[in-house]
């Protein structure tokens, strides 16, 4: 259903207004361009949950901003569509949206501008088409005034845009400072703002999810910037990163089709764990060159750090990887001079006898940061990168890490789609680390594995803060980080302490079952995971063997309950066709769950994996006892979960 009215000149100043509706009529925007600025609102039900927010861009050569008018109006037209992706959190996925184009013209009456509206019962998905203007074929987006203004009193659980050109190295902004839980609008972040996905609780009514997606050489990422008040509007990235290289105000050739902006809407967090929009919005940017196969890896920096990157240990780890079923091996930073490409070479022959796959790090570095960490110099350029990648194929190296990017600028884009670009001619699968988020990429491009673009495991490593807090972010990293994309976390520690004596080094606060339950909530198709050989000893047997079959490919997902930094219930099935239910609770008070297992099965055996809590010091930390246990259920399952521990139920 839509409404649009169209107004001579004589009555220009009243406003018209397009309504495009969701297929079940739940989820609304309303188009109006009042004062010749074009706006929009959006609905679920009857509650506006955005409130009247500002469209439009400026170019070099026009300001497509002001004096605008809703020109002619596409019929709404409801698509449907269903496509398949073996590397996300869901592998059968159907679309069906009401796709409207309105146009805007200028005071001139020409058409310079065009939204496109994709909007599904969760989801409002829009972009920009620019025109030929000012006569011109090319222009640079010198701003867009798009903006989100949030109903009063919403509150938001963002993580700030990092500084440029800061942090270690000067490898940031890379998506990986903490959360403000809960904090009220206003804000701006460190004063650069906020990084998608943002999301926002609109008092008690609703969830609203904001991201962008289909972004790659096309124009650069942006993020959030609070404009005053409860507004928050696109911003390019800060003309500082990349050392300076590139403009900040990404160049578009006429006529063009920006990148999509995605608003996903949900009474809980059901519709964001669940969101598949981007990638329903965006297309497959070249054929896979092979099947690539997924897996789990085994991964010795995270616990033994640079001291690890020797030819016996990465030996050691091959035969662990081999010892756990898995699939694969990831060789860490400065292998290139602690190893030695000769070295890699006979470890690669040697792994292949133990059925186990490489993959090697790279430092992405050019010119952009001083991170010393080799190899660098490899990647940023195309002759350089070929020639790498060659020799990994020759070698038989399955996929590469490539860490410090830093940069959101459409010259890092171009780079990043360049990279997985040439890999996949090479055969090889790319995952991303200090680096920006994956947009739409796991459908654009195959051979994407996944990305950090989160404060990840390293920092239980680094700090003994980050283990303080780890469950209150294992709460939001499936609802938001990761509901939009693969994400490499690197974690399901079953080490006490983050040393390879496992006596030193900054301590686990979380339970044996809480490494299983976020082995499930965090979903990238090449797991790294940060076992160590010495948890065959140490660590339980039943959480060892639940590590050896876990999945990480997986056929779907749902939502079952939770609070953003207190506790999360979600579910994924995998591609074998069994589901796993995690739990995990980060409040003081033991969370206790009755859950409708009706969707499992009527009743039957299942595994249950719980924890009970043996003693708690002075500070509040628990000691615990996992165990697992084989219990007939009967639609319902009561479990308690304590703080930073979890309950796992495999069927
Ligand atoms: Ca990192």
């Amino acid at each position: 259903m839509f409404f649009a009215w169209a107004f001579g000149l004589a009555v220009s100043s009243l406003n018209a207004q397009t309504v495009v509706s969701s297929p079940n009529g739940e989820l609304k925007v309303e188009m109006n361009d009042k004062d010749g600025k074009a706006t929009y609102r959006v609905l679920l039900g009857q509650d506006v949950v955005l409130e009247e927010s500002p469209l439009g861009l400026v170019t070099s050569a026009a300001n497509l901003s002001e004096g605008l008018k809703i020109g002619k109006v596409s019929d709404a037209k409801t698509v449907k569509e269903s496509y398949e992706l073996r590397n996300a959190k869901k592998q059968h996925i159907s679309v069906e949206a009401t796709e409207q184009t309105v146009n805007l013209t200028d005071k001139n009456g020409r058409d310079v501008l065009a939204v496109e509206w994709h909007v599904d019962n969760q989801n409002v998905a829009f972009r920009y088409i620019v025109k030929e203007h000012a006569r011109r074929l090319s222009v640079l987006v010198t701003k867009e005034e798009t903006g989100y203004r949030l109903p009063e009193g919403s509150t938001s659980f963002n993580c700030p845009q990092m500084g440029s050109q800061s942090g270690f190295a000067r490898t940031a902004p890379s998506y990986e400072s903490s959360y403000e839980w809960d904090a009220p609008l206003g804000k701006n972040g460190w004063g650069e703002g906020y990084v998608f996905p943002a999301l926002f609780k609109v008092g008690t009514k609703a969830w609203v999810m904001l991201n962008e997606t289909g972004l790659g050489a096309n124009y650069c990422a942006s993020h959030l910037q609070n404009a005053g008040g409860n507004l928050y509007q696109i911003a390019f990235p800060n003309p500082k990163e990349f050392g300076g290289v590139g403009t900040s105000e990404p160049g578009i050739a006429l006529p063009a089709e920006l990148p999509w902006r995605t608003i996903t809407v949900g009474r809980t967090m059901k519709a964001m764990a669940e969101t598949t929009i981007q990638w329903d919005v965006v297309k497959e940017q070249y054929p896979a060159s092979q099947n690539y196969q997924y897996g789990r890896a085994t991964w010795s920096w995270i616990i033994r750090m640079d001291a690890s990157c020797n030819y016996d240990e990465q030996k050691e780890y091959i035969d662990f990887a081999a010892r756990l079923g898995y699939e694969y091996v990831l060789i860490d930073a400065l292998w290139d001079t602690n190893i030695g490409y000769e070295g890699i070479e006979r470890l690669a022959q040697y792994a292949r006898t133990k059925n186990v796959g490489l993959f090697l790090w790279y430092n992405s570095n050019g010119y952009w940061n001083d991170a010393p960490q080799g190899p660098k110099g490899k990647m940023h350029r195309l002759i350089d990168r070929q020639k790498e990648m060659a020799w990994l194929q020759k070698t038989g190296i399955k996929g590469m890490k490539i860490d410090f990017i830093g940069s959101d600028k459409q010259q890092t884009m171009q780079m990043y789609e360049d990279i997985l670009y040439d890999a996949n001619q090479y055969g090889l699968m790319v995952i991303f680390h200090g680096c920006t988020l994956p947009r739409g990429w796991e459908r654009m491009y195959p051979n994407f594995v996944g990305a950090e673009a989160v404060r990840a495991s390293e920092n239980f490593s680094f700090g003994q803060d980050e283990n303080d807090r780890e469950a209150q972010s294992a709460t939001i990293h499936p609802v938001l980080r990761n509901a939009v994309g693969n994400m490499d976390f690197g974690g399901s520690t079953l080490n006490k302490h983050y040393s390879k004596d496992n006596q030193r080094g900054r301590t686990r606060r979380t339970s044996d079952v809480f490494a299983l339950a976020t082995a499930v909530l965090f979903q990238t198709p090449v797991q790294n995971f940060a076992l160590a050989p010495n948890n065959f000893e140490d660590a339980p047997a039943w959480a060892m063997d639940f590590m050896k079959s876990v999945p990480v490919t997986w056929e779907d997902v749902r939502y079952i309950d939770g609070y953003p930094g207190k506790y999360l219930v979600m579910a994924r099935k995998s591609q074998a066709g069994k589901w796993y239910v995690a739990a995990i609770n980060a409040q003081k008070e033991p969370l206790k769950l009755k859950l409708d297992l009706s969707f499992l099965c009527k009743d039957g055996m299942m595994q249950v994996y719980s924890d009970k809590v043996i003693s708690t010091d002075d500070k509040g930390w628990n000691t615990f006892e996992g165990g697992v246990k084989e219990m007939k259920v009967k639609k319902n399952l009561t479990v308690v979960v304590p703080k930073d521990g979890a309950a796992v139920i495999v069927k």
